[in-house]
């Protein structure tokens, strides 16, 4: 093979321990690429060449010395909302757009101590608040993969719009990313790769910047389930420094991936057929449920009767724990100030917020602000918390007679760039089938599963049992293997 950057993962860390090219050199392939594609896709915000050269250098000492790490020399990217100490961490904001943190992420760290190599920072949208990257102070990512209808730029999905852009258009061998409401498996699903959200707790938060503290999960976008499950398994421990970190062993994952899935009962929920669902994703769900049948589960119809609350409740949650979250840019301690014509204190921070937050961001802590004050704190946050406990509920009352759930991962294709700006709740339904699987803090997983027929990717979910990701990735690992998904966006940047 001569293009280095069309590895996967697994084919690309083989071939470093067997010497066959060095970390350098792939590094430097994926440099030249990023160089070549990112004044089209804007995937990176920023690529940090010198560092990841200094990196692959280290990395290549350690490999000629029989040593090394689990990613030893294997180049990644980076969701600009992992610190990293000394990189500048924008979250996609303007109010973080000169940041640099004096330190590093746990799920980054991690990476670092198996060896991998940073390439860089990945766009995002604006504090991982959107599904098409648009909000992003960088501009919007643009997705590799074109319509057979149009030559519009698509979206590459958000709010990892730049981690799934840059693993579909060979600029990294994987990416992290990070899920509130279906962020790492709708971008995954809109551009032919795989994205897991594992259990919430499972990946450390410390060091990543905070949306929505009791969903945000970190999890990886990769070229292959295997891939995935490698990044998940050096992304994942526990974690003194992050209070929610579950104190549990991170299991052998990729193991996981080829084990057989016979007897495996798959729930397939009846809510989760929705109005003006196109077709094509209607049959691609059937058709996902007779690949796992011929690969020997059974298939069992459940309700999870409280899906159609998922939606609203996330809104009011999300939007009420980002209130909080974002109160600490005010100016003061650190990110943009205003230099404004504030005359008191308060001025000081309206006018920082105002300047330094996009129209999102703002719509977002307006109505968390709302749902949080003291007349309306019973009627909708409350209310929300007691709804997101039923749907919990729903997911338990099934695992008795279920292993894992199969439904689409979104209801469309990726669409335009510009085609859903004006319309914010047309913008919220694309997280209808991922952000269960938040509010409940189960596992989820997006696998390319087939193309529609303008030749664009679909992708399918599977959610697990808390913990179960093993499942999960055995069952990913079967559909991967019936679906044959090698479709590649055809190069045009
Ligand atoms: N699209 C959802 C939102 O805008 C989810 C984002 C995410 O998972 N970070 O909130």
């Amino acid at each position: 093979m001569t293009d280095l950057t069309q590895l996967t993962l697994k084919a690309a860390l083989d071939g470093l321990k067997a010497k066959q090219f060095s970390s350098e050199e792939l590094t430097r392939s994926f440099i030249d690429a990023i160089d070549a594609a990112n004044p089209k896709l804007n995937a990176y915000v920023l690529p940090t060449a010198d560092r990841a050269l200094a990196m692959a250098k280290a990395s290549d000492a350690r490999l000629a010395a029989g040593e090394g790490g689990a990613l030893e020399g294997a180049p990644l990217g980076i969701k600009d909302l992992f610190c990293t100490e000394g990189v500048r961490t924008t979250a996609g904001s303007k109010i973080l757009s000169e940041f640099v943190p004096p330190y590093e992420s746990t799920v980054t760290a991690n990476l670092w101590a198996d060896g991998a190599v940073m390439l860089g920072k990945l766009n995002m949208d604006e504090f991982a608040m959107g599904s098409s990257n648009e909000t992003s102070f960088f501009g919007p990512v643009v997705n590799p993969w074109k319509s057979r209808a149009s030559n519009a730029d698509l979206t590459p999905g958000g709010s990892s719009g730049g981690s799934a852009s840059s693993v579909a258009a060979d600029l990294c061998l994987a990416a992290t990313a990070s899920d509130t409401g279906g962020s790492i498996r709708q971008p995954a699903a809109f551009t032919g790769t795989v994205g897991i959200k594992p259990t919430y707790g499972r990946a450390s938060r410390y060091g990543m910047v905070a949306f929505a503290s009791s969903l945000d999960q970190a999890g990886p976008i990769a070229k292959t389930v295997t891939d995935s499950a490698i990044m998940l398994k050096a992304m994942c421990s526990h974690d003194e420094k992050d209070s929610t970190s579950l104190n549990v062993e991170t299991p052998d994952w990729p193991s996981f991936v080829g084990r057989s899935v016979k007897g495996l009962r798959i729930g397939v929920p009846r809510e989760y057929v929705v109005d003006g669902m196109p077709a094509e994703i209607t049959a691609l769900w059937e058709q996902g449920r007779k690949w796992l049948e011929a690969a020997g589960c059974q298939m069992v119809e459940i309700s999870l009767p409280h899906t159609k609350y998922a939606l609203p409740t996330y809104y009011i949650v999300a939007p009420a724990e980002a209130s909080s979250n974002l109160a600490r840019y005010d100016g003061m301690r650190y990110g943009l100030r205003a230099e404004g014509n504030g005359k008191s204190l308060t001025d000081l921070y309206e006018e920082t917020r105002a300047e330094g937050f996009g129209k999102e961001v703002q719509r977002r802590l307006t109505i968390g602000t709302y749902v949080l004050s003291a007349g309306y704190y019973d009627a909708y946050y409350v209310k929300a918390l007691k709804v997101r406990r039923r749907i919990l509920q729903d997911f338990e009352n099934v695992w008795d007679k279920v292993d894992a759930i199969l439904t689409p991962s979104t209801p469309s294709a990726a669409f335009a760039l510009g085609d859903k700006q004006i319309d914010p709740v047309a913008m919220y339904l694309n997280d209808i089938f991922t952000v269960t699987a938040n509010l409940a803090g189960l596992p989820g997983i997006s696998v390319p599963a087939g193309l529609d027929a303008n030749g664009l990717p679909l992708g399918l979910q599977l959610i697990g049992r808390a913990l179960d990701e093993g499942t999960v990735f055995s069952l990913a690992g079967a559909l991967e293997d019936s679906a044959a998904f090698t479709a590649k966006a055809e190069k045009w940047w």
